[in-house]
């Protein structure tokens, strides 16, 4: 098979500076109008068919391979997150309070090449190529389920997909996997603590909900220690905790906001009971009542064993790059939602370089990533496409 390989290095400073680009002008969840026409501009200068405005600021582009076959579809998100930027970099983001501190901005520069590079040789592709473009990951619900809804996965139909995601847990020149269960589901859950507010000297009158709250909070995560076998994974974390306005008064109520991340059925059932149970057993202890709200959000992230094997096999091919296999990653990613539907595999990119002094975690506001790494996602991108259609999707 033909390799692409110095077609893809010559893309070099083209997806640098896309990925600048899109790092400069970062747009949250659902409102990426400026990178969704980038994009769109850019997939009919190479010759796509466009879909704009799917699932508001979603695009996708369609490549016809020469052969009528299978489609492929290949997944980045676009969308960037509520973050101020704290790195000095030339290409510093230039909108308050707002960052592509999750890669994202990687994630659709390197499609966009991939898109090119595959455009100029549909002769070699034993069916089509949907280029998706996903807007808003961060935000549940996010922009994957919305567009399964509009219909990504028909028309023509999907028959594999694949993502990846860059990652600076691992280095430079290395793809990280497993099969099976990859990611959580990530559920979301408050609690509303109501006391009686008055007077801190004299709190036998009152109901105190910082008390509450306290207890609740400690309670919690016995849920992980007695409540769950020692065998499996799950996490209980509190992220905002609000009460109170002086130092000499009891308030009115408390407010606990936190994320649960489960593996299977089972737990993601009975955690937010526990939780509940718990809460409001406690509260009613100390004589407080609660409002309880669970949100489930996006579900574990499942990786097709054959096709985890085909990327494994992919990447073999591909000049001085590691596989890793991945450890279970308790994070959430709405890829989840078309691997429930369609075979196909997600995995991380690596992009830290510890000599460069580049290794911030992901959400992080001095998120960097080594820019080699986007070479490598376009040469795991385009031969993808090129290598998929040789696998019977039968036999799975
Ligand atoms: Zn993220
Ligand atoms: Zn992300």
């Amino acid at each position: 098979m033909l390799d692409l390989r110095n077609e893809i290095l010559e893309l070099k400073d083209e997806v640098i500076s896309l990925r600048r680009e899109i790092h400069m002008y970062p747009e949250v969840g659902f409102e990426e109008h400026r990178t969704s026409s980038l994009i769109s501009s850019y997939l009919k200068n190479v010759g796509l068919e466009v879909e704009e405005s799917i699932a508001e600021t979603g695009v996708v582009g369609l490549l016809f391979g020469k052969e009528k076959g299978k489609t492929v579809m290949l997944r980045a998100d676009m969308d960037a997150l509520p973050i101020s930027e704290a790195n000095e970099v030339p290409y510093k983001s230039r909108n308050a309070g707002v960052m592509h501190a999750c890669g994202h901005d990687g994630h659709t520069a390197m499609l966009l090449c991939a898109a090119k590079i595959l455009s100029r040789h549909a002769d070699l592709l034993g069916g089509n190529v949907k280029f998706v473009f996903q807007p808003s990951e961060e935000r549940d619900p996010g922009g994957a389920i919305k567009l399964i809804e509009a219909g990504v996965l028909e028309n023509p139909k999907v028959n594999f997909t694949f993502g990846l995601h860059l990652s600076n847990l691992f280095p430079v020149s290395s793809i990280a996997l497993r099969k099976g269960i990859f990611m959580a589901q990530a559920d979301r859950f408050s609690i509303l603590i109501k006391g009686i507010g008055g007077h801190g000297a004299y709190p036998h009158l009152l109901v105190d909900p910082i008390l509450v709250a306290s207890n609740i909070i400690m309670a919690l995560q016995s849920i992980v220690s007695r409540e769950t076998s020692p065998s499996e994974s799950v996490v209980v974390s509190i992220g905002e905790l609000h009460s109170g306005s002086t130092f000499n008064a009891i308030p009115e109520t408390a407010y606990i906001e936190g994320t649960v991340r489960t593996l299977n059925k089972l737990s993601a059932r009975t955690v937010p009971e526990s939780i509940e149970r718990i809460a409001n057993n406690i509260a009613t202890a100390y004589r407080a009542t609660i409002e309880f709200e669970y949100n489930t959000g996006y579900p574990p992230l499942l990786n097709n064993e054959k096709m985890t094997e085909f990327i494994m096999e992919v990447a073999t091919g591909i000049h001085s790059l590691r596989i890793i296999e991945a450890p279970i990653s308790m994070g959430g990613e709405d890829m989840s939602y078309y691997l429930e539907k369609v075979p196909g595999a997600f995995f991380w990119l690596g992009s830290s370089n510890k000599e460069k002094g580049i290794d911030k975690p992901l959400h992080s506001p001095y998120f960097d990533i080594d820019e080699d790494a986007l070479l490598t996602g376009i040469e795991m991108h385009v031969n993808i496409a090129l290598k998929i259609f040789g696998f019977d999707e039968d036999s799975f």
